[in-house]
């Protein structure tokens, strides 16, 4: 089956993207240097940029990425195909002042960054990774090997874990690292040392946890894919594919564009947030060197589409009834159009039809999402995108159980489907 050895391939290659974004900051650089080595042109955003038509560029922006292609035959009415999805997850900030320790352990200084399920980052080997501002003006990624860890109290000391774990999230989520006196210890001298630079310059640091350990293929008929930070690198990584194929089919009648967003964890409102400018401002850009004026580029949104991608719910086996009685979506069975009445999710009729035909080109088949009524249905970058721009959007993702986990499980030929009907969106 041809199809299982390349969707395994993709799966394999997204384990390698995750291992090279551990942060927000490294998945953006991390789009770019793949992208660099296809002959797309980096772009500074304080430089002026050369002229788009049958060009392709990618910019980043802290933790975010755009990437585009300009058919050569491009006008000033060509619509925009974005494919968005974010670069960051849940999990655990370093703290100002972030080397602490007591009773003879170093510890790390940590904040709640997003909603993760605490109980999920216990006794795992951690890395740190993020970003250095240095005192002579330069920012440095940096990521250390597995340094930290959550150890969980021993139930001897805690009979009652099993009925119910309850972390404190400030004292029970402070990792150790080390053994020894935290006023002789610095942790970030180690982070400083994975960069190469040297711990007296850094001037200010953006620096995260996560999961050490590699993403896995498993299960019957390796079905399966456990991986930290599926949500929602699944999706960056799926676009970021189907971008890299798409650049070489000139003849398109859209422009395609990834847009890879940071913080969408913590509502998506920042410079390098969906609900910040960045995209309008990359678009503004393109569309000047195509030629448009206001209104031709208006035109061109008006006829745009951003396929908004983050990952959802898959049925779990053991919690059916948190689901919605009939429609029930299945890990392994497609990526997932989502639907909310509250527009929690941007899909709408339209959307749904739109949907529905990039899949059939795909050749993909798709599922679909709703909440149960008395469960509060998420959110994410769709409804925010297409209130910022007016752009039609469309929210859909891949099924996934362990949501927020510090490892969430995925369905291998998902992950390869989502890329194809990105594919088929980036054709037009
Ligand atoms: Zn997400």
């Amino acid at each position: 089956m041809p199809a299982v050895s390349a969707a395994h391939t993709h799966a394999a290659d997204l384990a390698d993207f995750v291992a090279a974004s551990p942060s927000s900051y490294h998945a953006a650089e991390e789009v770019a240097r793949r992208l660099e080595e296809v002959g797309f042109t980096r772009l500074d955003e304080t430089a002026e940029w050369p002229e788009q038509a049958g060009g392709r560029f990618v910019v980043v922006r802290d933790g975010a990425a755009i990437a585009w292609v300009v058919p050569a035959d491009a006008a000033a009415t060509t619509p925009v195909h974005v494919l968005g999805a974010h670069t960051d997850s849940p999990g655990f900030k370093l703290k100002p002042q972030p080397t602490t320790g007591s009773r003879g352990w170093l510890q790390a200084a940590v904040e709640v960054y997003g909603g993760p399920l605490l109980n999920s980052w216990l006794d795992r080997e951690l890395r740190l990774a993020g970003r250095l501002a240095l005192a002579d003006g330069r920012v440095v990624l940096a990521a250390t090997g597995p340094l930290l860890r959550l150890p969980q109290l021993a139930i001897h000391l805690d009979r009652g874990a099993n009925d119910g774990l309850a972390l404190d999230k400030q004292t029970g989520t402070q990792p150790v690292w080390g053994l020894g006196d935290a006023e002789s210890a610095d942790i970030l001298a180690e982070l400083a040392a994975s960069a190469g630079v040297d711990a007296a310059d850094i001037r200010g640091f953006d620096a995260v946890v996560a999961d050490a350990a590699r993403g896995a293929v498993f299960g019957k008929d390796d079905a399966f894919f456990a991986s930290g930070r599926l949500d929602d690198l699944a999706s960056v990584h799926a676009g970021l594919v189907a971008l890299i194929d798409a650049a070489d089919s000139a003849d398109s009648a859209v422009i395609p564009v990834l847009a890879a967003f940071d913080h969408e964890e913590l509502g998506s409102e920042s410079r390098s947030g969906a609900a910040g400018p960045f995209l309008e401002d990359v678009l503004v850009r393109v569309y000047a060197s195509l030629g448009a004026d206001a209104t031709t580029q208006r035109r061109a949104f008006a006829s745009s589409w951003h396929l908004s991608s983050d990952v959802g719910h898959s049925v779990h086996p053991n919690y059916a009834h948190r689901h919605d009685p009939v429609v029930q979506p299945l890990l392994g069975s497609g990526p997932i159009l989502k639907i909310n009445a509250n527009q929690r999710y941007a899909t709408d009729a339209v959307g749904a039809a739109a949907w529905a035909g990039w899949c059939e080109t795909a050749g993909v088949r798709s599922q679909e999402f709703v909440s149960n009524n008395a469960v509060p249905c998420g959110s994410t970058i769709g409804p925010i995108t297409a209130t910022r721009l007016g752009i039609r959007t469309v929210d859909v993702g891949i099924p996934i159980l362990s949501m927020h986990s510090a490892r969430e499980l995925a369905g291998v030929s998902d992950l390869y489907d989502l890329s194809r009907v990105a594919r088929a969106f980036f054709a037009g």
